[in-house]
């Protein structure tokens, strides 16, 4: 099942070489079977990849202002680019010139003029494999269910980012969600529908989260977690009250709910700015904690911390 998803999968190929007419080549063999996009300079195909990573690169090395081997190396400091396979495309055939491919990150080469089938198999196998890491990294990080992030990808950003805002003076914060009366909406609807509900409150959730350091992820049951690196307690009060009227928009029918008959959240809110020794990741998680058990007891479907 999971072969043939990957099998299945067309694939995004970035064709990246200063003369149109090689480009063109590579094109054909490649159009009926996958998207082809082209780049005829290296800041060009930078500029893409982090815009709309491709699964994989066909990267030419001699160019003129950036050569393929530079392109290679930025795409490899990147965290966000870094796994993206480059097979680089050469006319060169001297050994030291391989190596400077293998150095520069590249996962395979092959040589001008192109054999079509050498190359057609050797993008197959290569993608092949991203495809696979890219499965197993969703199936480590994100949960099933809802497919934000889950415990695992939290916790451990939650560690990396309290380091990062403490070294750099910035304040972290943290927004608890728990969904209200849902044992009662589980009782009422049945689970199917429980979990139908989960998928449209994290969607709707995640409407409201849009810094690429922002991070929703499930954090347990009915729970999610919002974690907001460099974000003080204002900021974060703003994010938790846009959360609540994007849940309160959904305007889920939960007739055991004394809250408009909708479907309702509380949330806790907690912000660090000082990092002082004692304080921990665990204690900003159990203030955000406090908060909303504090938003349960003034009658839920509020935000508490503010
Ligand atoms: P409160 O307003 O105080 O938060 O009450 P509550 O009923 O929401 O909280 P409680 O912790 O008592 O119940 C949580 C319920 O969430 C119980 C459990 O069956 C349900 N639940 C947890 N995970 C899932 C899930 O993956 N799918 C479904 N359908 N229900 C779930
Ligand atoms: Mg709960
Ligand atoms: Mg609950």
């Amino acid at each position: 099942m999971l072969n043939k998803q990957i099998n299945q999968q067309r694939g995004r190929l970035l064709v990246v070489d200063d003369q149109p007419i090689n480009i063109q080549a590579i094109h054909q063999i490649f159009a009926d079977t996958h998207d082809v996009f082209m780049a005829t300079n290296g800041q060009q195909a930078l500029d893409f990849c982090s815009r709309t990573p491709p699964d994989l690169i066909l990267l030419d090395v001699e160019m003129s202002d950036m050569d393929g081997l530079e392109v290679c190396r930025r795409l490899k400091q990147n965290a966000d680019t870094r796994s993206i396979p480059v097979i680089f495309v050469t006319a060169n055939t001297h050994s030291d010139h391989e190596n400077a491919c293998w150095l520069a990150g590249g996962v395979d080469f092959v040589n001008k003029p192109v054999n079509p089938i050498t190359l057609r198999n050797r993008v197959r196998a290569h993608l092949t494999l991203k495809f696979q890491f890219d499965l197993l990294h969703d199936m480590a990080f994100m949960d099933g269910l809802t497919g934000v992030a889950n415990r695992r990808l939290f916790d451990e950003r939650l560690e990396a980012e309290w380091r990062r805002c403490k070294r750099s003076h910035q304040p972290l914060s943290l927004i608890m969600i728990d969904i209200d009366y849902f044992k009662l909406y589980n009782d009422h609807y049945g689970h199917q529908m429980g979990d139908d509900c989960l998928r449209e409150v994290a969607r709707a959730l995640k409407t409201c989260i849009s810094r690429p350091y922002d991070l929703l992820a499930r954090y347990g049951g009915e729970e999610f977690v919002c974690l907001l690196p460099e974000t003080d307690l204002a900021g974060a009060l703003v994010i938790a009250n846009a959360l609540l009227d994007a849940v309160k928009a959904l305007k889920l029918e939960h007739v055991r709910s004394s809250l408009d008959q909708l479907v309702s959240i509380s949330l806790g809110v907690a912000s660090e700015k000082d990092f002082a020794e004692e304080r921990s990741p665990e204690a900003l998680l159990q203030s955000a904690d406090a908060q909303l058990y504090e938003a349960k007891r003034n009658g839920r479907g509020q935000v508490g911390g503010g």
